[in-house]
């Protein structure tokens, strides 16, 4: 059976390779007589597992030593709860809303802080990247929120805020959950960073959180003890039982990161220069192809576009099910759109070969020919 793409938004598609040796160790990780998910999370085995997975994720996105990284649970939404409890104090705190992501983390934040929207793309319909210099930061906040990649509006920040030059001293956190580790971080501008794993790194039911050590320690008395980043980090992320096993795949995800090899113009790129490399080919592939089709359409501002999550439109809703019938026909799946946007969303995550992409313009050719 050929795999077929699949272009999901998360639960998303995984490498190949990380999945067969998944199901190779299933029964017996290395020689342990064990699988890791029947493995104590406090055994040798796991604690190197898990040690080499943090390790692996530090290297690849050149995570500064003064920062911690938390493999908790609850998913991103938890977070939109969990964050303000950690670090708001209760006080002040800026969103910027850029789509249904932030706006939902904003909204959860206002059960715990003062929250200031400080910039808003509402008005376009989310298809837009408020400029930075038009953000209206507050003196005192405690953090700046956004989403650095909105996964329902197909809205990325190709360039972080860099908020000492905005004039506010607060640190920016952002919800990078669906394009984590698909380019660099420039942690000059960052404070916090959070993401489920499910989009770009492994399973669903593991968040991953970067904080600057001196950003936490000072979390408000409601929050829960397993939900507290002082509590997590001095655990080692094993203050409650951590998801051992999403933790594992999210470890061969990285080791397979780091192997990626990609031959450029600019020479032999390896690691996440290598995924970015292909990420950037796979975005210019499926974006110039819309714009030149005369048929399909995406709405999102030209500098503001993901390269993870595309969505796009056919001339008519009525063609949606024969695209979609047909997609799956050819191996393509998961194609269809978030109900708040509608139309087709391609999910173009780290895993998502070229070739996926490829097939994807190709059998978008063929129905613009047979049905325009
Ligand atoms: C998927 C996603 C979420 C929600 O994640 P959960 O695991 O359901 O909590 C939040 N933010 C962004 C940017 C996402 O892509």
């Amino acid at each position: 059976m050929t795999r077929p793409f699949n272009f999901a938004p998360g639960p998303a598609t995984l490498p190949l390779e990380v999945l067969q040796q998944a199901a190779n160790e299933m029964l017996d990780w290395r020689g342990t007589g064990m699988g890791v998910m029947e493995m104590s999370h406090r055994s040798k085995e796991f604690i190197s597992i898990a040690e080499q997975a943090e390790a692996d994720l530090r290297e690849i996105l050149s995570i500064p030593s003064n920062y911690k990284v938390l493999f908790m649970q609850g998913g991103a939404i938890a977070e939109n709860a969990v964050l303000p409890m950690n670090l708001s104090r209760g006080a002040r705190v800026d969103y910027a809303i850029t789509g249904s992501w932030s706006q939902k983390s904003a909204k959860e934040a206002r059960k715990y802080a003062d929250v200031h929207v400080v910039a808003s793309n509402e008005s376009d319909h989310h298809t837009t990247l408020p400029a930075y210099g038009s953000w209206q930061l507050s003196d005192n906040a405690a953090y700046v929120h956004v989403c650095s990649n909105e996964t329902v509006h197909g809205v990325e920040m190709h360039e972080l805020p860099d908020l000492a030059a905005l004039g506010s001293n607060a640190p920016l956190v952002m919800d990078c959950s669906s394009h984590i580790a698909s380019r660099t971080i420039d942690w000059s501008r960052v404070g916090m960073a959070y993401g489920g794993a499910q989009k770009n790194i492994g399973p669903a039911g593991m968040t991953m959180v970067i904080v600057r050590e001196d950003l936490i320690g000072h979390a408000m008395a409601i929050t829960p003890s397993a939900f507290d980043y002082k509590v997590v980090a001095d655990n080692g992320s094993m203050y409650n039982t951590p998801p051992t096993y999403a933790w594992y795949i999210a470890g061969l995800v990285f080791q397979w990161i780091k192997q990626q090899r990609e031959t450029t113009p600019q020479g032999e790129l390896t690691g996440l220069a290598a995924i970015e490399a292909r990420n950037v080919a796979k975005a210019a592939l499926l974006y110039g192809y819309l714009d030149e089709s005369g048929f399909y359409t995406n709405p999102v501002a030209v500098n503001a576009r993901s390269r993870m999550n595309v969505p796009f439109f056919l001339p008519s809703d009525d063609l949606n099910d024969a695209f979609l019938a047909g997609a799956k026909a050819h191996n393509l799946l998961q194609l269809k759109g978030h109900k708040i946007v509608g139309g087709m969303r391609a999910s173009i995550y780290n895993a998502m070969p070229l070739a996926g992409v490829q097939a994807l313009v190709s059998y978008m050719k063929d129905f613009a020919v047979s049905h325009g």
